[in-house]
């Protein structure tokens, strides 16, 4: 499917220079984005995934409707502060600031076989952020799935040794 008629794209959005690719009106429309969710989960069907993340929070979006599918968990990544259990945290720099990403401890076991979703990959700097806090819980990252890849920024790089699949590219 041609997915990109359903991205808006905002320009000088959230800031002055920024091309916000719109993920709201591809999920405005139920077979656009059920297509997208069912290509990730005919992707990670042969992954034998045991548990799927997903950093706020739109990495909740696409990875909540994969992980019913592949009926496995979904374990949210998000802010520091928002989970209320014992957590793990890493620093991570974004395309537009800087933050901390923590997720439960006893959220991923050592050994579980883990694909990682968002909606876009623009700098890496958010997977590679959900990859360490993955690995030192002992998951093993065995696909990261996004529906947008922005090529120009080079966020694969990052993913050199990971399987990745990317929906569009920018
Ligand atoms: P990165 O960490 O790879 O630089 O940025 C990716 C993260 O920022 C993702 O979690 C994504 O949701 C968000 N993001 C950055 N730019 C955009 C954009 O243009 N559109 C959308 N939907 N998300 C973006």
């Amino acid at each position: 499917m041609d997915y990109k008629k359903y991205i808006t794209v905002v320009d000088d959005w959230p800031k002055e220079g920024i091309k916000f690719k719109d993920i709201t009106t591809l999920m405005d429309n139920g077979k656009a984005f059920k297509s997208a969710v069912d290509e990730i989960v005919a992707y990670a069907s042969d992954l034998e995934i045991d548990v799927v993340v997903g950093p706020e929070a739109r990495g909740f979006i696409i990875g909540c409707p994969v992980s019913y599918a592949l009926e496995v968990g979904f374990a949210p990544v998000r802010k520091e502060g928002k989970l209320p259990r014992e957590v793990i945290k890493v620093d991570y720099g974004l395309e537009y600031g800087k933050d901390v990403l923590t997720i439960h401890k006893d959220a991923i076991k050592p050994g579980q076989r883990v694909l990682i979703t968002d909606d876009l990959l623009a700098t890496g700097g958010t997977i590679e952020a959900t990859i360490k806090l993955v690995e030192e819980l002992g998951g093993i990252v065995v696909g990261c799935a996004f529906l947008i890849e922005l090529t120009y920024l080079h966020g694969r790089d990052k993913l050199k040794d990971y399987n990745v699949l990317t929906l569009m590219q920018y």
